[in-house]
């Protein structure tokens, strides 16, 4: 029988909706029960992105190590999203709890319902500078470029991104 096989993937959250942080806490928690949590970033307070009028964010980052395989990953990061609550509404809408699969190992996926390195990483700074803390020299299977270098290459910049004391 074949070994089973670890990969180590990077999960994005994001909350602005109810207590923020307790959300990010428990939707780690959740994940915890089927996922690996290794290292996990700090927490950023964060400007929404595509649609300014809402709440702002806290967004982090974990490295998790799983060998449940990326679809199943998916599966379970909307389990965890509609356990606490998120309501399945409009793209841009508040939520308790969003859950992005942004990298998992070097494997590229375009499916209709996944799409990983998430398409939207190299754009977003409330992902990137997150990722770069934790694991700045890792490199996009894709672009070959490394968390760092998609971070200084961001059109915008890194503001309105403001790392939180959680002491
Ligand atoms: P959102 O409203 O931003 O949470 O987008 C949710 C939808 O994006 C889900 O229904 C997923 O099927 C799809 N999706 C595609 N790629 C990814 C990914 N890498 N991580 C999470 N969701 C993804």
């Amino acid at each position: 029988m074949a070994a089973m096989e670890y990969k180590t993937v990077y999960l994005g959250l994001g909350s602005n909706l109810g207590d923020r942080k307790d959300n990010l806490e428990k939707a780690i928690d959740y994940l915890s029960q089927r996922i690996r949590i290794t290292m996990r970033s700090s927490i950023y307070d964060t400007e929404a992105m595509e649609n300014r009028e809402q709440p702002r964010f806290l967004n982090m980052v974990c490295q998790a190590k799983t060998i449940v395989k990326p679809q199943d990953l998916l599966v379970l990061a909307k389990a965890v999203e509609r356990k606490m609550g998120r309501q399945p509404s409009s793209h841009n809408a508040p939520r308790t709890i969003d859950i992005d699969i942004l990298l998992y190992g070097d494997e590229v996926i375009d499916t209709p319902e996944l799409t990983v390195p998430h398409s939207s990483l190299p754009n977003r700074a409330f992902a990137l500078v997150p990722l770069a803390e934790i694991v700045p020299n890792l490199v996009h299977p894709v672009s070959k470029k490394t968390v760092d270098s998609m971070l200084k290459d961001l059109d915008q910049g890194i503001q309105g991104i403001m790392k939180i004391n959680c002491d």
